[in-house]
């Protein structure tokens, strides 16, 4: 990982950030990164840490408008955590997905830092529940703070939520639990067989769950009338868009 990339969460929060690892490759298979660690801990406590949520890969952090789904227009502050190993072929933050290149920070570094900024917090990734997020909720309700997420339900949903924005992926199913709990569910849609993935995905989510198809942005052109035609014919779907892209921000 670029060292000044792996410093730049701790610049950023004003100079009292304790970013674990200079760098930090390997810390789930073996530490084979650097020996030198900010907070003066061991790369066994930091695995220590990070298998109990106390610390969470962080790849990146930002303030900026929700662009999707049912809280589209929404100043958030989001928190996106590195770790996915879904796969999605058009995964537009592929970078996330090798959490040994974002440094493990200590949660209540995180939840100062958001409190600053708004009282919505989206938790996103990489998938977020690759991770314990009883810790990072548990401290960020304590903040009241909003806690939404982001996520494929691919493992098990740890953590208290006021909103839960489901997005299956046909490679790596939700665990069960996850549909009675959703607030949302999210398809993305990327060709005409994800309409009927959608529609297995809707038989099993609870009935308050809020249906959204989503164009996949690459192929956004080809899709769209699809998912329009689908929708009209389909009402208790919605569209959702990526407004954010349209607005060209984070
Ligand atoms: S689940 Fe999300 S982060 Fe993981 S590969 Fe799929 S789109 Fe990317």
């Amino acid at each position: 990982m670029d060292l000044d990339l792996a410093m730049k969460h701790g610049k950023d929060q004003g100079g009292g950030g304790c970013i674990a690892a200079q760098r930090f490759d390997g810390y789930k298979l073996g530490f084979d990164g650097y020996n030198t660690y900010l907070c003066g801990m061991t790369k066994k406590e930091v695995l220590v840490q990070v298998d109990k949520g106390l610390m969470l890969p962080l790849m990146e952090e930002f303030y900026t408008i929700q662009g999707e789904g049912f809280h589209k227009g929404t100043a958030a502050y989001f928190i996106r955590l590195g770790g996915c190993d879904v796969g999605c072929h058009w995964c537009d933050v592929k970078e996330s997905w090798n959490a040994d290149t974002h440094p493990p920070t200590d949660i209540e570094q995180i939840v100062q830092h958001a409190a600053k900024y708004s009282d919505t917090i989206v938790i996103t990734g990489g998938e977020p529940l690759t991770w314990d997020m009883g810790p990072l909720t548990s401290s960020l309700k304590s903040h009241n703070l909003l806690t939404h997420i982001e996520t494929s339900g691919a493992y098990t949903l740890t953590g208290e939520w006021d909103w839960i924005c489901l997005s299956p992926k046909k490679n790596k199913l939700p665990e069960g639990p996850i549909y009675d709990k959703a607030h949302e569910l999210k398809v993305i849609v990327y060709n005409k067989h994800d309409l009927i993935f959608a529609e297995e995905q809707a038989a099993q989510v609870n009935a308050n769950c809020i249906l959204y198809l989503q164009p996949e942005w690459s192929v956004r052109d080809k899709v769209i009338p699809m998912i329009v035609d689908y929708v009209m014919q389909n009402p208790k779907w919605k569209v959702s868009l990526q407004t954010h892209k349209y607005l060209n921000i984070p």
